[in-house]
C-alpha cells in the first residue's frame, strides 16, 4: 500500500514536472511576439513618506497578460526574457511606456514625483544604452528627474568599470538612480562608494523579521545610517505590518513600500490611491 502510494506520489510529481516544462516552453516561444501583440502592461505601487503619509512617486511592476495563462509576474518570464535578449526591446518599451503614463498623470495634476522602473543587468551591458534614455525622455518630453532607475547590486559587480561610467552618464542625463534590493546580496559596501546613487531600497527579506530577528533589525538600522551618512534617501520594501512601519519611522527611515500601503495596481486604479493618501493620514 505505502508502496502504492509512494508510487502515485511520483507520478503526480513527474506529471507536475513534465506540465510545468511545457508551460515553460511555451511561454519561451510566447515571449517573442507578446511585445507585438501587445500583452505587456505595469501595475504600480506608491512609495510612500514616512512621516507625512504622502505619495512621493510610484514603482512601475511589469506584468505580461498571456492570452491563455492569464495575467502573469515577472519571475514567470524576466529571466527568460533575458536569456532571449527579448529583455533589450522589452526595456525600452518598458521606459517608453512608464513615460507615456508619467505624461498622463501630470496632465491630470496628479502630485507623483517620480516613476522607478527595474532594469536588468543585460540592459545595462547594452553600450547605448545612456543615450536610448536620453532618447526616450526627449520624445516623451519628460524632465529626467521624474525618472528613476532601478539597479541591483549584480548589476554593478559583474562589470564595475562599464557600470560606474553609465552610472555617471545617466547622473549626467538628470535621472534618478536607486540600488534595489539591498541587503540581499552580498552587499558590498566597496560599490557605494563608485555608485553615488540617490536611493537606496532595503530588500524585503530584511524587513521581513523585522520586529522578531533582533540581527535583521540590526542590520536595518545600520543600512538607514549608512544611506544617509552617505546623503541617499532610505526606502524600505515590503512593508506589511504595523510594527514594521513603527519600527521604521523610529529608525528614521525616510520612505517605504508594501502592502500596509497598497499593492502593486493598475494604472487605472493608482490616480484614486494617490488622492486618498493626500487627503487622508494613512499613517
Ligand atoms: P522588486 O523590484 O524588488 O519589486 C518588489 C516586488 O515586491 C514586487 O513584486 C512587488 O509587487 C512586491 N511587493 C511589494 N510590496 C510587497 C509586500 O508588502 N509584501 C510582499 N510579499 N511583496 C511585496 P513583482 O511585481 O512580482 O516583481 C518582482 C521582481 O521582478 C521585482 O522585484 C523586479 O526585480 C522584477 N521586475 C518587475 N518589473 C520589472 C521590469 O519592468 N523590468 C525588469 N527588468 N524587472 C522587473
Ligand atoms: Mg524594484
Ligand atoms: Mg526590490
Ligand atoms: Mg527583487
Amino acid at each position: 500500500r505505502a508502496k502504492l502510494e509512494g508510487r502515485n506520489a511520483y507520478c503526480f510529481f513527474v506529471r507536475g514536472m513534465e506540465e510545468e516544462m511545457r508551460v515553460r516552453c511555451a511561454l519561451e516561444h510566447d515571449l517573442g511576439q507578446a511585445l507585438t501583440h501587445d500583452e505587456f502592461l505595469f501595475h504600480y505601487q506608491p512609495q510612500v513618506e514616512l512621516t507625512t503619509g504622502r505619495v512621493i512617486g510610484c514603482e512601475a511592476l511589469i506584468r505580461w497578460h498571456h492570452p491563455k495563462y492569464g495575467l502573469l509576474y515577472p519571475s514567470r518570464f524576466i529571466s527568460m526574457a533575458e536569456e532571449s535578449g527579448a529583455i533589450i526591446p522589452l526595456g525600452e518599451w518598458s521606459l517608453r511606456e512608464v513615460c507615456r503614463q508619467l505624461k498622463v498623470w501630470q496632465r491630470e495634476g496628479l502630485p507623483i514625483g517620480h516613476i522607478a522602473v527595474n532594469l536588468s543587468a543585460v540592459q545595462f551591458r547594452y553600450p547605448e544604452f545612456a543615450s536610448l534614455v536620453d532618447q526616450v525622455l526627449r520624445d516623451a518630453s519628460v524632465d529626467p528627474a521624474c525618472l528613476e532607475l532601478e539597479v541591483t547590486e549584480s548589476l554593478a559587480m559583474e562589470n564595475p568599470e562599464l557600470a560606474a561610467s553609465l552610472v555617471a552618464q545617466l547622473k549626467r542625463l538628470g535621472v534618478k538612480l536607486a540600488i534595489d534590493d539591498f541587503g540581499a546580496g552580498y552587499s558590498s559596501l566597496g560599490y557605494l562608494k563608485r555608485f553615488p546613487v540617490q536611493m537606496l531600497k532595503i530588500d524585503r527579506s530584511l524587513i521581513d523579521e523585522l520586529a522578531t530577528n533582533g540581527c535583521d533589525a540590526a542590520i536595518t538600522i545600520a543600512v538607514i545610517e549608512l544611506g544617509h551618512s552617505l546623503d541617499m534617501h532610505v526606502l524600505a520594501e515590503g512593508i506589511e505590518t504595523r510594527e514594521q512601519l513603527d519600527f521604521l519611522r523610529r529608525h528614521h527611515c525616510d520612505f517605504g513600500q508594501g502592502t500596509s500601503f497598497a499593492a502593486a495596481m493598475p494604472a487605472g486604479e493608482f490616480a484614486a490611491c494617490v488622492r486618498r493618501f493626500a487627503v487622508g493620514d494613512p499613517l
